[in-house]
């Protein structure tokens, strides 16, 4: 028998695995290998709600979710974590000879067009922070902010 800690955290995997699937062939990412990350190895340290690590050339990605996300959070989640690899290809063009603050900036600027773009196609545009993760990275305009 499954404790019950292991079965909630196959339910979370498999609802992230799911939302992968729901959303990666419309956004155009049938030829990316996208992955659940382990939520044991999650980095909290980055406080982050969640990141996606790729390898573009390999064309494979791993997607981490904050484990203490719930189920409405995580939709949005991965359709962010997602559009991150949709946009891999123009963030490689636009740092090519780019200096910091222009990637600085560029960064921020794609966050918010990311914020924005989560809204239109999750239909949720009702932004809450995973309560553990104080820090507000992905708030749209959070970045403009002081
Ligand atoms: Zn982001």
């Amino acid at each position: 028998m499954p404790t019950a800690e292991s079965a909630k955290k196959l339910e979370f995997s498999s609802q992230v695995a799911g939302e992968i699937r729901a959303f990666s062939r419309s956004l155009g990412l049938d030829d990316w290998d996208i992955r659940v990350g382990d939520p044991d190895r999650f980095d909290y340290d980055l406080c982050e709600e969640g990141y996606i690590i790729r390898q573009d050339d390999e064309r494979v990605a791993t997607l981490y979710v904050h484990p203490e996300a719930d189920a409405w959070q995580i939709e949005r989640i991965v359709v962010h974590e997602l559009l991150h690899v949709v946009l891999a290809d123009l963030e490689f063009i636009a740092s090519n000879g780019a200096t910091v603050e222009t990637m600085e900036l560029y960064a921020r600027f794609q966050e918010r067009a990311i914020s924005v773009l989560v809204g239109a196609i999750t239909g949720n545009t009702i932004w809450q922070p995973v309560e553990a993760c104080q820090k507000l990275n992905h708030a749209p305009g959070h970045n403009l902010d002081s």
